[in-house]
């Protein structure tokens, strides 16, 4: 079984104690029956408090006080687990994240979630472009589902998804000229897919790597309004957690100077110019995880939608962080990119809602501001 996986992957590590936002805050964590198991037969103080604090009906940890912490956590944010029982005793869920898996026949894909600041860190780590490697594993990752995948048509969205890279890495063009272009390449591929025409997502991918495009002209008065469009998409999302409303009044509260919002973004784009690769890796990011999930649900619009408004999303928070402070530094930005995939990426029903949305309204209207 091959492995891929960002060049970043194995450099992942979390940074526990030293977290800002842990993900034993926060969210329920689901106990696996063969944790479960282990767990019933741990003795000793441990022990008693694995019986209460471990919901055994529903399979999961019971949460802690308003902030709902996880019951192990202690006052250091380390895990008491760990510390007694070491890091072979946790559950799946502990073990795996924010690590992320997909699977195909004879291939995992695997990847570290956007929602943790550490990995977040790696991912717009580097100035040079994102690459893969591929290592040969074990099988014990391998799905017996995916072992009758149509692989003519897995093999043909791969080469689809390499041409997408290329156009959300081709440094020529600005970042925003190539979302522009991926999404215009996007609407095309669901076309094709739509009647099933491999033949024609083949033809698309050859003509979009190598050809040439005109360069848009940017359009003040469409960008707000496409930034005002991003802001009530997410005021119909679900929020995440209670800081997420106030932020997005804020900026809904910072649009209302449109004049003032664009003059912001200018400097702050002039100012931080050379870290526009950090929007790249997001987008790398995006297709890499979403982009070949259409081969079930034939939608790769949507996907390819999420990634861009993902991005424009990150890039209001950017540029209202620069309106407040004066500056944007490379953590500034790995908060904000946490932040957006945490409310959206981790949670399904935003991201179902989302793409209904994205259909409905017909979001690539929007990449004419790009
Ligand atoms: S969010 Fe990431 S760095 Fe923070 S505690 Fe969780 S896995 Fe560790």
């Amino acid at each position: 079984m091959i492995i891929r996986k960002p060049d970043y992957y194995d450099r992942f590590q979390c940074i526990a104690g030293e977290c800002s936002d842990s993900c034993c805050i926060g969210w329920e964590i689901d106990v696996d029956e063969e944790r479960q198991a282990k767990y019933r037969a741990v003795t000793g103080e441990l022990g008693e408090r694995l019986r209460t604090c471990v919901d055994w009906e529903e399979g999961h940890f019971i949460l802690q006080g308003k902030e709902e912490r996880c019951p192990f956590l202690n006052h250091e944010n380390l895990c008491d687990l760990i510390i007694g029982l070491g890091e072979e005793s946790l559950c799946e869920i502990c073990r795996e994240h924010p690590r992320y898996y997909e699977w195909y026949d004879g291939l995992t894909e695997a990847g570290v979630g956007l929602c943790c600041e550490a990995a977040a860190r790696l991912i717009l780590e580097c100035e040079d472009k994102a690459g893969f490697m591929e290592v040969e594993e074990a099988d014990d990752l391998q799905n017996a589902e995916e072992e009758n995948e149509d692989a003519e048509l897995v093999s043909v969205l791969m080469k689809a998804r390499e041409t997408a890279f290329s156009v959300l890495q081709d440094r020529k063009y600005s970042i925003w000229t190539r979302l522009s272009l991926f999404l215009t390449y996007v609407e095309e591929l669901q076309d094709a897919l739509d009647f099933g025409n491999l033949d024609e997502i083949e033809e698309s991918a050859e003509y979009y790597r190598s050809a040439a495009f005109e360069v848009n002209e940017s359009n003040d008065q469409g960008k707000i309004s496409a930034y005002e469009t991003i802001v009530s998409y997410c005021k119909k999302l679900e929020p995440i957690d209670e800081l997420w409303p106030a932020r997005l009044n804020d900026l809904r509260d910072h649009l209302k100077d449109a004049s003032g919002f664009l003059e912001a973004e200018k400097k702050m784009f002039d100012v931080n110019h050379e870290r526009n690769y950090e929007y790249e890796h997001l987008a790398v990011y995006f297709v890499y995880r979403y982009f070949m999930k259409c081969r079930t649900d034939g939608d790769v619009y949507s996907k390819g939608c999420l990634a861009v408004f993902c991005i424009l999303l990150i890039r209001i928070l950017d540029i209202a962080k620069y309106i407040k402070t004066g500056c944007l530094c490379k953590e500034d930005r790995v908060q904000n990119a946490k932040n957006c995939s945490k409310e959206i990426e981790y949670s399904e029903e935003n991201l179902a809602l989302l793409a209904e949305m994205f259909w409905e309204e017909g979001f690539e209207k929007i990449a004419v501001c790009l």
